[in-house]
């Protein structure tokens, strides 16, 4: 499996970024997960036609992780209904909130599907299943494996055992880290550096990739974090850049 980094900042991106999106490739597969501001752009770099994508995942849906969901729906639409483009693209992602969920739609661009923790999904020889994390909307951590391989995203959460129990023995974890520590309050619905570091230790997790990263740090000092206390393999996820699992 590979996967190709498109976007590493939220709630919003640095100059020049993008937010949260990552191309899932295996064989003919290619499974775009999230698809914040900016994402779209850089998947077209990646690709030479809309119809190679396999299915769309948004694992939920606030805008950092679906406002370019909103734009390739039209790319998909348009060009279906002139005839350039022959297929809807599968889309799977929460419910709720209901009214995001329908926006989604436009001129059967895609194929709405919702997930929940008993959707197993297989792409090929990858089978992908969903855990439910905790933050303000229905977010669900991803996990995909493939053979003896696992690759798991956290998506958005606070910190919660549900988080511990998906990253369990990760080959590869792309997890969220919009906080330092410092800056952590009671309303925090993400990762610390700090809990980072401890999600990896406790799940003995291999390789980890710190993502959604706060525009406003300099990310060395929050992979730092991690590093205080993970002392295994741990990079920023790097735009553009592809990670093999
Ligand atoms: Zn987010
Ligand atoms: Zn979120």
């Amino acid at each position: 499996m590979k996967i190709t980094i498109l976007g590493n900042c939220g709630p919003y991106p640095s100059a020049g970024g993008a937010c949260s999106g990552y191309l899932l490739e295996d064989g003919e597969n290619k499974i775009l997960i999230d698809c914040g501001n900016g994402v779209l752009s850089r998947l077209l770099e990646k690709i030479n036609n809309l119809d190679e994508i396999t299915a769309v995942i948004l694992t939920h849906l606030h805008s950092d992780h679906i406002s370019d969901a909103m734009v390739l729906r039209y790319a998909v639409g348009i060009n279906k209904e002139k005839g350039m483009l022959n297929k809807s693209i599968p889309l799977f992602a929460p419910a709720k909130p209901t009214e995001i969920f329908e926006s989604l739609q436009f001129k059967d661009a895609f194929v709405l599907n919702t997930i929940d923790e008993s959707t197993v999904l297989n792409f090929g020889d990858m089978q992908i299943s969903f855990k439910l994390m905790v933050h303000p909307v229905e977010t669900y951590g991803v996990v995909v494996q493939k053979g003896l391989k696992k690759f798991v995203y956290s998506s958005d959460t606070k910190y919660c055992n549900a988080v511990e129990e998906i990253a369990k023995d990760a080959d590869l974890f792309l997890c969220e880290c919009n906080v330092m520590e410092i800056d952590k309050t009671e309303d925090t619905y993400h990762l610390s550096g700090k809990d980072v570091g401890q999600i990896a230790n406790i799940s003995k997790v291999k390789r980890v990739l710190i993502t959604h990263l706060w525009p406003e740090y300099n990310f060395n000092d929050v992979l730092n974090e991690v590093k205080s206390i993970f002392d295994g393999d741990v990079e920023i996820a790097e735009e553009f850049k592809t990670y093999e699992v």
